[in-house]
């Protein structure tokens, strides 16, 4: 049959109901899409529809076609959308009802490749989760979202994606009166370790065992065969989470909300709220101002990592004791995460090659021994003390392959522990046998030399405000390839991606958006 003659599907065709709805009724309840008033398209991600629907498909939707599945817009094939009940520790404290306040699943998505997506839509309107909320989200915070959604794929850190972002006249409430927006967002799964607390301390057991079951069935077969099926689920999430923390860690991504509810069952980042790249170099970060207590600042996002296993250990305990979900935490987050972060770190510095082959075996207290720690160690000290630009740094050092160079030199200051690093680096390059022009390549792979920064979200952010979304594209696109020496990207890193003047004023970014 001539591919002409081939059938492509609407986007209502192509949504399944998802297969939340075979677990029981006590996680999800179906919703229905409240439209916002006079709402717009902004802006479609156009290679994302089109490796999720295909080519043929992506390219024949129109924007209102995007905007009619953003307003639920739906027909009678449409599945009935679908938000989901979770629980979650919230800045360490147990909260017993939480769930998908503003979000939907819309349905399953089955791609060309066979894989499943979640489709759910945010800002969508009251659920029966949305407790005192009013179920929308504003044009700033879907903005952010979008963006960062973007910029963190573009950098291949796991990451919920974002299909399409849609704006609005309806006045939604917060500090102020902001428009209403949505983004579609999308995921292998939504799937959170809220759901797993959910059940677990509302004590309804079958449920428990059913989600355990739809966990393994779907999402890790490889475990549902291993001869402890929840131990394995669990060192497989735990392991997943320590190698997100790292990627975090590596490229200066703060989340700032690092609740169990916004932890992925799957290693995603899920969840954007008021997150941040560093600019400076400063380890005490906290992006969030909410975070009074500096819970969730920068150096302390891969204990809080390890904080939130515990508690979702502590759900797997009608399957694993106690002791037992410890040993799995111990033996697996922490020697995961230091040998994934120092590696990175490695590579970022050029001291380590990209295909290096793991390493000899573990000492005693079940940690390799970490040639780089050291260097690692030191120059984030020198980095932190001059107050350095983080992806500026590493980006110049890049430009350099890491040879004397007074830009990146600089930077570092004249005391005489940064000449005694800069002695120990220049070393560990002569001992890595790495050829300059080897090294200034796998460098670039893995130091960014644009990020999305507070203040580019804004400027963005000012100018959809406006009705201008050129510049939206323009950032949106830079983020698709952070790691492209291209000449687009050199003229962003100087303007509007550059790192923020050292006289602006901090932008405030807190939880309620
Ligand atoms: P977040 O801080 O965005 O992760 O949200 C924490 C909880 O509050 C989740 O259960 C959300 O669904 C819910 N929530 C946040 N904002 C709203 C809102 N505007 N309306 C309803 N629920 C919300
Ligand atoms: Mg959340």
């Amino acid at each position: 049959m001539p591919l002409t003659d081939t059938p492509i599907p609407t986007i209502a065709q192509a949504l399944h109901r998802p297969r939340w709805q075979t677990l029981p009724s006590f996680f999800h309840n179906d919703v229905v899409v409240a439209p916002l008033q006079g709402a717009r398209m902004v802006h479609v991600n156009q290679p994302l529809a089109a490796s999720l629907l295909g080519c043929a498909a992506a390219q024949q939707l129109a924007p209102n076609d995007w905007l009619a599945v953003c307003q639920g817009d739906v027909t009678d094939a449409t599945p009935a959308p679908v938000a989901t009940g979770y629980a979650g520790h919230q800045f360490g404290h147990y909260v017993p009802q939480l769930g998908d306040g503003r979000a939907c699943m819309l349905g399953e998505v089955i791609a060309p490749g066979g894989d499943y997506w979640e489709w759910q839509l945010k800002g969508a309107g009251p659920t029966p989760y949305s407790r005192r909320g009013d179920g929308r989200a504003v044009l700033r915070s879907s903005i952010r979202e979008y963006l960062v959604s973007q910029a963190m794929a573009g950098l291949g850190i796991p990451t919920t994606q974002a299909l399409c972002l849609t704006t609005s006249d309806e006045p939604v409430q917060r500090e102020c009166v902001e428009p209403g927006a949505m983004v579609l967002r999308v995921a292998p799964s939504h799937l959170r370790f809220g759901h797993f607390e959910y059940s677990f301390y509302t004590g309804n057991t079958a449920a428990h065992q059913q989600l355990l079951d739809f966990t393994l069935a779907h999402y890790y077969p490889q475990c549902a065969n291993a001869p402890d099926p929840p131990a394995a689920l669990f060192s497989a999430v735990v392991e997943k989470t320590a190698r997100l923390m790292a990627q975090w860690q590596a490229v200066g991504f703060c989340h700032g909300v690092m609740n169990t509810d916004n932890m992925s069952m799957l290693g995603l980042t899920l969840d954007y709220g008021p997150y941040g790249f560093l600019d400076a170099f400063n380890p005490d970060h906290i992006c969030n101002h909410s975070d009074t207590s500096g819970r969730y600042r920068y150096s302390n996002q891969p204990a809080i990592g390890q904080w939130n296993c515990a508690a979702l250990g502590h759900a797997f305990t009608p399957w694993l004791s106690e002791a037992t979900v410890e040993t799995l935490l111990k033996d697996t987050f922490y020697p995961v995460f230091m040998e994934a972060y120092l590696g990175l770190m490695a590579r970022k510095l050029g001291v380590l090659a990209m295909e290096a082959p793991p390493r000899a075996a573990k000492g005693d207290d079940g940690l390799l021994p970490h040639p780089y720690k050291a260097l690692v160690g030191d120059v984030l000290m020198l980095l932190a003390q001059q107050r350095v630009d983080y992806t500026q740094w590493f980006a110049a050092l890049t430009e350099a392959g890491g040879e004397p160079d007074t830009l990146w030199q600089k930077a570092l200051g004249e005391s005489a522990a940064a000449k005694q690093w800069c002695r120990q680096y220049q070393a560990a390059l002569t001992e890595s046998g790495i050829s300059l022009a080897d090294r200034k390549q796998q460098m670039a792979a893995v130091n960014p030399l644009v990020v999305l920064r507070n203040h580019t979200a804004q400027h963005v952010i000012d100018s959809v405000a406006t009705g201008d979304t050129a510049v939206l594209d323009e950032v949106f696109t830079a983020l698709a390839a952070p790691y492209a020496r291209t000449s687009a990207n050199q003229v962003l890193a100087t303007a509007v991606m550059a790192p923020p003047k050292p006289d602006a004023t901090p932008l405030v970014i807190s939880c309620s958006s």
